[in-house]
């Protein structure tokens, strides 16, 4: 079954009398463990189709199911939740709590969850080693480089297991050997089975992707797959 199933998706932004088409039908599907980059120029619908497949906003019109449950027309409240429980988040700035630990700062979508104290605290420490911070636990973000920076915000967006990571430029702040050691960890995440959805201008960022859609206009121009899909039962 597919991770993400796009159906049409119209979304109009009305300003006054005229009415922006920012998506005008977008269709595809996401199978579990794929690296999607979602690339093109400024202006043709990449934050607009993020943000719906973050479910920060709904479709106009059209069909999103993820993870095989149509969430196109949920309310606000129910949004927020499949948010924190389902996906995670990596941004451009990072958007980590400058007063809370490396730990505490993965912690974050957990302590939403209610999860216990001490569970807690073991996953998040968890998270922190898998992307190499093991050793930053209780720094906090102005100690840490902008790479590192970016790592938690990573652990962060994986400490709940979520259906998909969902990436805005997530090297965009970065110099070019930081970039490149996030998109390596991508890598790792990728071969490791998670499912990734990539969102930059930058062609040769995308290219690290194994599929790349470029959006022109608010519609998907192409859809290529540069590797073979990974296997899926
Ligand atoms: P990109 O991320 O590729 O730069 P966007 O999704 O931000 O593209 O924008 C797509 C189109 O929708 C643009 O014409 C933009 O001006 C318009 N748009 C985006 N967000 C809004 C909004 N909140 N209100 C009105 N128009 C918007
Ligand atoms: P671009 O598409 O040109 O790369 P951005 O992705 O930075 O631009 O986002 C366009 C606008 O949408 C910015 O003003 C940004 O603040 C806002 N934005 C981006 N992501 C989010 C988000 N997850 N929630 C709210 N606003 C967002």
């Amino acid at each position: 079954e597919p991770i993400v199933q796009l159906e049409k998706v119209h979304k109009h932004y009305r300003m006054g009398a005229v009415v922006v088409e920012a998506l005008r039908g977008v269709s595809f599907t996401l199978q579990p463990g794929e690296y999607l980059s979602i690339m093109g120029p400024s202006g043709c619908g990449k934050s607009t189709l993020l943000n719906v497949l973050g479910c920060l906003d709904r479709p106009t019109s059209g069909r999103y199911l993820l993870g095989g449950r149509d969430v196109s027309q949920l309310d606000d409240d129910a949004l927020s939740v499949i948010r924190g429980t389902r996906l995670g988040f990596v941004f451009q700035s990072y958007n980590l709590i400058p007063q809370l630990t490396v730990v505490e700062n993965i912690e974050i979508p957990l302590f939403y969850q209610g999860w216990p104290e001490e569970l807690s605290r073991q996953q998040a420490r968890q998270m922190a080693e898998r992307v190499g911070l093991g050793h930053r636990l209780n720094h906090r973000p102005f100690e840490l480089s902008g790479g590192q920076q970016q790592r938690v915000a990573i652990a962060r967006a994986l400490v709940n297991d979520p259906l998909v990571i969902l990436a805005d430029e997530p090297t965009g702040n970065l110099d070019s050997v930081s970039g490149r050691e996030v998109l390596d960890l991508f890598d790792q995440l990728h071969a490791q089975g998670k499912t990734l959805i990539l969102v930059t201008h930058d062609p040769t960022v995308a290219e690290r992707a194994g599929r790349i859609l470029r959006m022109r206009d608010g519609q998907v121009e192409s859809d290529e797959q540069r590797r073979p899909a990974p296997h899926t039962p």
